[in-house]
């Protein structure tokens, strides 16, 4: 359980505010939103957001009735609960229930969420075929998870390819890794990994067509988005968008690995080092009786990144 991928940490990164708010980067907001929009439900119970950040997408999840906001910082997380508001992590309920969790280690039961979504984080995952199988675990019976990931064979990619400008190739399977811990997928390849793992997939839309600066300058976000939207579906034919979302559907699981929607939040958990499901709650951690890990609730966010210091 301890040889995990390394994890890119955004723990005191004012990713947020520099990068979407003065970054420039309303039109891939809105562009990003053009394609949840067609592929979210519109209910459901209960929601995985991975990598959620500061909880930008987080709204768009609405229609369902609660959501687990899961990021690796805790200081992204504070964010996302100024924006979203705390709700208290354990007893009864809250609509909101915040994690920072390793996604390699995920400390959920089988099969809980009907739902879940990862944008712009597969980006980060060294392994991304152990990341997606994670997912899959605590994912129900044809829960539908939305994935974004970044296109390595994208036009601009392509383009510098045969100007001689870059060396890799970007009609090559294996990731690219252009920044350390940062990597961007040949569709095919995700779509191996996917379906690999049992999932189907039932939608791809190719996102970001106008991610170049001059055309930002230009022409207004509203309008470039919408332009992106009506592009989007062209997704089903090809992919050489610098972001691509599928949305794939797990298939039928067995019967025995079905969970009621959980009463309480500590239903939701297990130890992520030994798995037992027995967590207690104390006041300040849930305690695993099994291998004695104590894992920190603090401030509204439940942490299961290290487990605390023995005292
Ligand atoms: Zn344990």
């Amino acid at each position: 359980m301890t040889n995990t991928p390394p994890v890119c940490n955004y723990e005191g990164s004012d990713y947020q505010t520099s990068f979407w708010e003065q970054g420039g980067r309303e039109y891939e907001d809105r562009a990003e939103a053009i394609a949840l929009k067609r592929m979210l439900p519109e209910n459901g119970k209960l929601m995985l957001e991975l990598g959620a950040g500061a909880g930008r997408n987080t709204p768009r999840y609405a229609g369902f009735d609660r959501i687990v906001v899961l990021d690796y910082s805790t200081t992204q997380l504070a964010q996302a609960q100024e924006r979203l508001g705390r709700s208290e992590p354990q007893g009864a309920a809250p609509k909101y229930i915040y994690v920072a969790a390793d996604i390699y280690r995920l400390p959920f039961r089988d099969s809980q969420f009907d739902a879940a979504t990862m944008i712009r984080t597969l980006h980060h995952m060294a392994d991304a075929s152990k990341a997606l199988s994670q997912i899959k675990n605590v994912l129900q019976s044809n829960a539908i998870f939305i994935l974004e990931f970044a296109n390595k064979r994208n036009f601009k990619s392509i383009l510098r390819y045969w100007l001689g400008k870059q060396d890799w190739d970007p009609f090559s399977l294996e990731p690219v890794e252009f920044v350390k811990l940062n990597f961007d997928f040949h569709p095919k390849a995700v779509r191996n990994w996917l379906e690999e793992l049992g999932f189907s997939i039932e939608k791809t839309l190719t996102v970001s067509y106008f991610r170049i600066s001059l055309f930002k300058r230009i022409f207004p976000a509203k309008f470039l988005a919408a332009l992106d939207g009506l592009l989007q579906p062209m997704g089903a034919l090809w992919q050489f968008t610098p972001s691509v979302f599928m949305k794939a559907r797990v298939g039928e699981k067995d019967a025995g690995q079905m969970n009621e929607f959980p009463v309480n939040v500590i239903e939701l958990f297990k130890c992520p080092d030994c798995g037992s499901e027995k967590l207690e709650e104390k006041t300040d951690h849930l305690h695993c009786p099994n291998c004695q890990a104590k894992w920190a609730v603090r401030d509204g966010i439940h942490d299961f990144r290290e487990k605390m210091k023995q005292v």
